[in-house]
């Protein structure tokens, strides 16, 4: 997905307010599903919730906590970032649990959301995402270049969450996603 965006107004740059409060709080879950579809961040962003307590998400909790529960804290700031993390050092190392890498991009997103806010509250940390089930794991750093790029994702997820509901498109996703019938139900 093409993040980069020249012709972005400085005007139209993410300011701080936008991201920690007001009606486009941009949360972890959205920057997820910024890159995942756009019509279902949409959705999300309109409190259509139809997301359900499915398996991917209870195996996913029962891998964090078999993995974490003895050494883990969490950090929750502003109702908007909620994330295990554990220090070395003088370093907080964040740590998400994912089952598969089939949605590598987006969880590669959503930790640097999380590395973005926290650094934009002048706290320093790195990610790391595990997929126990594959025996991986992604180590992340926020980048000079990374920052630029959430400015313009925050951006245009500002700009999709304000605008008309973007037409759904069938990809090999969508079969699994819980908004599938509310998109494509009248051709099941
Ligand atoms: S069913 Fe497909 S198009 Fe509709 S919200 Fe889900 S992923 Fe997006």
């Amino acid at each position: 997905m093409d993040i980069s965006n020249p012709t972005l107004k400085k005007e139209e740059k993410a300011q701080p307010d936008d991201i920690i409060a007001g009606a486009m709080r941009i949360t972890g879950v959205k920057v997820t599903y910024y890159f995942i579809c756009h019509t279902k961040l949409w959705l999300f962003s309109h409190n259509i919730t139809l997301e359900k307590e499915h398996d991917n998400v209870n195996i996913g909790k029962q891998l964090h906590e078999d993995r974490y529960k003895r050494d883990s804290k969490e950090i929750t700031i502003d109702q908007t970032i909620s994330i295990d993390f554990i220090r070395k050092g003088d370093t907080i190392v964040l740590h998400e649990i994912k089952k598969t890498k089939s949605m590598e991009e987006a969880h590669r997103w959503q930790m640097l959301y999380y590395l973005y806010y926290l650094k934009s509250k002048g706290i320093q940390a790195t990610g790391e995402i595990n997929y126990p089930l594959v025996s991986k794991k992604e180590e992340i750093t926020l980048l000079e270049k990374d920052e630029s790029d959430m400015e313009n994702v925050i951006n245009d997820i500002r700009k999709i969450a304000m605008g008309r509901m973007p037409a759904p498109e069938k990809t090999r996703i969508c079969p699994k996603c819980a908004y599938y019938e509310f998109c494509f139900g009248d051709e099941v």
